[in-house]
């Protein structure tokens, strides 16, 4: 199967070259998603562009809670947010991920979901503007609710993504540690859905395994994306901590696609 094959740069770690980049574009992968997490990531753009590569960044999340009540915090991720969108708009990328954040004080909860679509619908237009596209993710819902994490439910997500004009990045990880049907989602997103996560798990943690490691994509995915016409990134999203580069390069699954 041909699929329009990327790969996070999480995968490779903090400590990669332009020489690993290489190596990607050679196994055929045709984009790169930089880890905003990571302190190299500035120099990572450089590589993508460098072997001319499709470009995505994941916006980094640690400390960046996009649906805080708090309006100074509120105001430093939008900052930050943009910052690198706008860098992101030097190397020509084409969409940032994003994450909704969590919020801790369930009783805030309506004002919570406000500023986190006036802040998505701010961030959005302004991503528009560099010709990026703003791809809102799904999270894993908080089981004891003791804490909101956006998005909680297929439908607060939908909802977010219509009202905010956002579009979709499906993470199967995620989905699968959710417990939510992949067909239903993927019909119930159509045409919002713009990017898809890939990763197997053992249906409790997100772990972050090589295809056919876990439980999560014992159905393959990318058959029924590919039968209902999907054209957007499958991007594979390996853990750094228990693989190497060889690993991912190699695997069966990941060179067949
Ligand atoms: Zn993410």
């Amino acid at each position: 199967m041909i699929i329009d094959k990327w790969l996070s740069l999480w995968s490779i770690g903090e400590d990669h070259s332009l020489s690993d980049l290489k190596l990607i574009k050679q196994a055929g992968f045709t984009g790169v998603e930089i880890w905003g997490e990571h302190a190299v990531a500035e120099k990572s753009l450089e590589y993508a562009k460098e072997c001319d590569f499709d470009i995505g960044m994941h916006l980094p999340f640690k400390n960046l809670n996009l649906s805080t009540v708090n309006k100074s915090e509120g105001e430093q991720v939008l900052s930050t947010m943009k910052r690198w969108l706008s860098k992101l708009a030097e190397f020509e990328g084409c969409h940032a991920v994003i994450h909704g954040g969590t919020l801790s004080e369930i009783d805030s909860l309506d004002q919570s979901s406000k500023v986190l679509i006036d802040r998505l619908t701010e961030l959005n237009d302004y991503a528009r503007t560099y010709n990026i596209e703003l791809l809102y993710e799904n999270q894993i819902p908080d089981k004891s609710r003791r804490t909101h994490v956006y998005p909680t439910s297929l439908g607060e997500w939908v909802d977010t993504l219509k009202k905010t004009n956002t579009k979709a990045c499906l993470d199967l990880g995620h989905l699968a540690v959710h417990g939510e049907s992949f067909k239903n989602t993927v019909s119930t997103l159509g045409e919002l859905l713009k990017s898809v996560h890939i990763s197997d798990n053992d249906g409790i943690s997100d772990l972050h395994l090589l295809p056919g490691e876990g439980i999560a994509l014992n159905e393959d995915p990318l058959d029924y994306l590919a039968e209902i016409d999907y054209h957007g990134p499958v991007v594979f999203e390996i853990s750094p901590y228990k693989y190497k580069l060889d690993d991912i390069l190699e695997h069966p699954f990941i060179l067949k696609c």
